[in-house]
This record gives C-alpha cells, structure tokens and sequence, in this order.
C-alpha cells in the first residue's frame, strides 16, 4: 500500500511516521508512505496557497491550484483522494477496514478557514471526520487515518488474534484485560481468568465485552436488548 500525504506542514509527521509500529511497517516495506509539500506546486514564486474569501469576512482559505496540481502529481487510477474535513463523514472501524484495502490513499489536510469549495467539489472522492470539533489543520486527522489503517494492512501487527478481539471488530468493545500480579494492593484479577478453563474464559469474555458495551456504547448494539439481568454501569469489572 502507499499513502501520499498532501500538508503545508510535513515536518509534523516526523514523530508518529518514524517511530513504533509505523517505524516499522516502513521498514519492512508493508507501507509507502510519502510526504508531499503542497508549497512545492504553488503558481508563484513566494510558495503561497492561501488567500482572501471572495464574499469577505474572516481568515483565509486554501487555494484550488497548489492542491490540484499537488494531488494531480501522485493520483493514479486506483488512488482514493480523502480530503481530512470537520464536514466529513465520522471516521469509524468499519471504514478504516475499508480503506486498509486500498493500494493508494491520497490524504489532503486542509488549514486556515478551510479550502476552496472546488477541492471538495471536483477534487476529493470523499471527505472523513475525526470527530465534531474543530482542528487548526488536517495533520493530526491524517496522522489518526494513517495510525488506524496501517495497522489493519496484514503483517503489520504480530498477532492477527488481536485484531479479531479488540473493540468494534465484532460491534462490541473489548472485554477486561489483566496482568501480572494476580493480588496487585488488594486489587484482584478474577478468579475465571486464573481458571485454566478456556470455554469459561471465553464465555467470561464476551459477557463482560457484552456488559460493557450496554453500558458504555448501546448505541454499538444497534437496538439489541440484553436478556434479564444484564449488566448496567459498575457491573463489570468482577
Ligand atoms: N472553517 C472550517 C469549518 O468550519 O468546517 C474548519 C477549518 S479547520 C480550522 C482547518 C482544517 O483542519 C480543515 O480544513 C481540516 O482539514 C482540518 N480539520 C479540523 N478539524 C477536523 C476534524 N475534526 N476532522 C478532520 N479534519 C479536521
């Protein structure tokens, strides 16, 4: 997979891409990941790619031409073009997994007010939100894209199991989990975890994954009801 990244601030992704997981599946050559200054293909000589709102008012507003001509120098034609937007649609599990199967993403970050509507119109194939607040720019955003979907691309992670259980892979959030000690200031591990019964732990897991998710997240239950009895707040951490 590769994954070109569309900023007028590139030096912001050295931490995240050169460290860690990332670090590695470079490494390893699972993920090509390129940086690509959208100064660089600014018409004019001073690098410029903002300028003033027709119609007035506050801010400045990014320029169609340094983006297009950026976007346009690394799309191909399975390339999918996401613009990191307050306006898009919510990024969630679902669509991380969706984008884990591309073989090019082309992530734009926006800054300023925000860009030029054309962009939007004529430019991107869709527009992803990380959530309902506002950024000074698209950096942080693309850095969440990239973080999520580099580590669904296979290999990149040790244990594939991992990725089977963990929250949302199956709607619910992740069940408990413990470590050493067992008896850590009072504080006990369940006595099922320490069982050696596996259909135990196993039905033990997803009923805590079950309780949890009514009580944190109903709304990933989708209308479901627990039978009788069913866990609220508070119920499940023993
Ligand atoms: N004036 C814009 C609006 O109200 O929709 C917000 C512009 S914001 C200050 C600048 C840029 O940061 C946006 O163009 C976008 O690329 C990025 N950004 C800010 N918040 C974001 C979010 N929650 N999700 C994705 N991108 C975001």
């Amino acid at each position: 997979m590769r994954i070109d990244i569309l900023t007028i601030f590139p030096q912001m992704f050295t931490g995240p891409l050169t460290e860690s997981i990332i670090k590695r599946a470079r490494e390893k050559g699972l993920v090509d990941i390129v940086l690509v200054n959208i100064r660089d293909y600014s018409p004019d000589r001073h690098g410029s790619v903002d300028d003033y709102p027709y119609g007035g008012g506050a801010g400045m507003v990014m320029r169609p031409e340094p983006v297009f001509l950026a976007t346009e120098a690394v799309r191909r034609e399975n390339s999918r073009v996401i613009l990191l937007s307050p306006q898009g649609s919510l990024l969630r599990q679902e669509k991380v997994r969706e984008l884990a199967t591309c073989p090019h993403l082309v992530l734009i970050c926006g800054h300023y007010e925000g860009l030029d509507e054309r962009i939007r119109e004529y430019l991107v194939d869709e527009e992803i939100s990380i959530g309902d607040y506002i950024l000074t720019g698209g950096e942080l955003p693309a850095m969440v894209v990239v973080d999520a979907v580099v580590r669904l691309i296979p290999e990149v992670l040790g244990a594939s199991a991992s990725l089977e259980e963990e929250s949302f892979s199956h709607g619910l959030l992740e069940y408990p989990q413990y470590t050493r000690p067992r008896d850590f200031r009072g504080m006990k591990v369940p006595e099922v975890l320490l069982s050696g019964n596996h259909q135990e732990v196993a039905r033990w897991r997803r009923e805590q994954a079950v309780r949890r998710t009514l009580a944190r997240r109903p709304d990933l239950l989708g209308g479901q009801q627990l039978p009788a009895g069913g866990g609220g707040e508070g119920e499940e951490g023993a």
